[in-house]
């Protein structure tokens, strides 16, 4: 089958190979001039399907509320006139109940479990590396009320599959020395050892390469303009040049961009931007920075250790399509970095990143098929991106080829919404 996958995130990526390894005809299409430098670019390195609780829950309204007018709050919402953010908003509160977070942490972790499977398969089958480490993921609380809130949290996880381990501060030490610095504002952590960590960028660019190597083609810098469809199939796209490129199937894995283009057939997908900044710290030789993986609740921020390079992401602003680092942001996350390490390196060398999360109200991507026989979904992974490709690319690349995938699909698909 020819088949066009639009977008070369990790995502886009991830699904492409599967494509061609099924022996199918594909060809990726992306404005950039390479793979993955778009949201999938300098994210926060986790693989953390044991964190796939999506952000909706009871006590996300009120927490936005204690955040408001906060420069430096770990959420930001820059209210506009943008018909598109009020409509994700609303559904956003519609899922801020124990109930629909419940049934969301279900559905995310399904697609998450399932592809941190797929991406061990693919690492074993591949031989690609992208700095990945193995060691779990700690979660360090400071505050007393998140810290209980949380372990109310530890076993619903476990109930879904997950391994979550409550750890006191010694124990947080033991799993990370690093951590030495905060030790005596530590409360205590949570830890899922079968977490992991990696680069995003250097695995889609080793995936795009084996994926080229099985025959898909690349074509960068090709911005897409529209799909084009008769009744209820598509017939291909048009690029911002005027050029027409045909296919029997069309997935759409354009992050955050995606519903802009699916708008004008009719689809409403209600993906929109959640924007992230990550900073990227050299470690300096004989530096103290982590090797494990850890979430600092009391920022909300992520760390990963990246071979010789520390990153630190978080902040999640409500801004539009602005992708640009706003330097305060960044630095904020830069000053929190080196508080937590101090040792690790020099600040004056990292390099500040800001990236879009495509992101639904519920938490969970939306994947499978539309109203058009043809046409597949791939999107929407947001917080989550980096953890689910391996198992969303392949479970499109099921559908796309008729089989059956090995996850169920009620909850992931687009009707959902309607
Ligand atoms: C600060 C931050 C930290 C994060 N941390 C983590 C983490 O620790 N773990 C995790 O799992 N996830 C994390 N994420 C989320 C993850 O990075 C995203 O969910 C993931 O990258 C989305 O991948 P994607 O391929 O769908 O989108 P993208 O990577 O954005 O890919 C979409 C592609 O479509 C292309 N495109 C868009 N429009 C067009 C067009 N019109 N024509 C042609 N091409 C187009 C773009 O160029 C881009 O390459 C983080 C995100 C951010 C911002």
């Amino acid at each position: 089958m020819t088949i066009l996958v639009l977008g070369a995130g990790v995502v886009g990526v991830a699904t492409a190979y599967c494509l061609a390894r099924d022996g199918h005809a594909v060809t990726v299409v992306d404005r950039q001039p390479g793979p993955a430098l778009e949201a999938s670019f300098a994210n926060g390195g986790q693989i953390s399907a044991n964190h796939a609780t999506p952000w909706a829950g009871p006590a996300t309204p009120w927490k936005a509320l204690k955040w408001l007018g906060r420069a430096d709050a770990p959420l930001l919402l820059h209210l506009r006139a943008d018909p598109a953010l009020f409509a994700w908003l609303w559904r956003f509160l519609g899922n801020c109940t124990t109930a629909r977070m419940q049934r969301n942490t279900e559905r995310a972790l399904r697609v998450a479990l399932y592809s941190r499977q797929q991406l061990a398969e693919l690492r074993a089958e591949t031989g690609i590396r992208y700095h990945e480490l193995s060691r779990g993921i700690l979660h360090i609380f400071r505050d007393r009320a998140e810290h209980r809130a949380a372990l109310g949290q530890v076993e619903l996880m476990n109930r879904l599959g997950c391994r979550r381990q409550v750890v006191d501060p010694d124990q947080c030490l033991a799993i990370e020395p690093a951590l030495a610095t905060v030790r005596p504002r530590l409360i205590g952590g949570i830890f899922s050892p079968d977490d992991e960590s990696g680069d995003a960028y250097a695995f889609s660019a080793g995936l795009a390469e084996r994926a080229a190597a099985r025959g898909a083609r690349f074509r960068f810098g090709a911005e897409v303009r529209r799909l084009t469809a008769t009744d209820d199939r598509v017939a291909g796209i048009e690029l911002a040049d005027g050029e027409r490129l045909a296919a029997e199937a069309v997935v759409v894995a354009l992050g955050s961009t995606s519903p802009l283009l699916l708008r004008p057939l009719g689809i409403r997908l209600p993906v929109y931007p959640a924007k992230g900044y990550s900073v990227t710290i050299p470690v300096a030789e004989g530096g103290i920075a982590p090797t494990v993986s850890l979430i600092d609740d009391e920022v909300k921020m992520v760390y990963s250790r990246l071979g010789d390079r520390l990153r630190a992401a978080g902040t999640a602003e409500f801004i539009g399509y602005d992708a640009s680092v706003e330097p305060k942001r960044a630095r904020f996350l830069l000053d929190k970095a080196m508080e937590l390490f101090p040792q690790c390196g020099d600040p004056a060398r990292a390099e500040l990143w800001a990236g879009l999360r495509p992101s639904t109200p519920d938490g969970v991507p939306v994947l499978g098929r539309t109203g058009f026989a043809n046409l597949f979904l791939n999107t929407g992974h947001g917080t989550l991106g980096w953890t689910m490709a391996c198992g969303a690319g392949r479970i499109v690349a099921d559908l796309v080829a008729g089989r059956k995938p090995a996850v169920a699909l009620d909850g992931l698909e687009l009707a959902r919404f309607r």
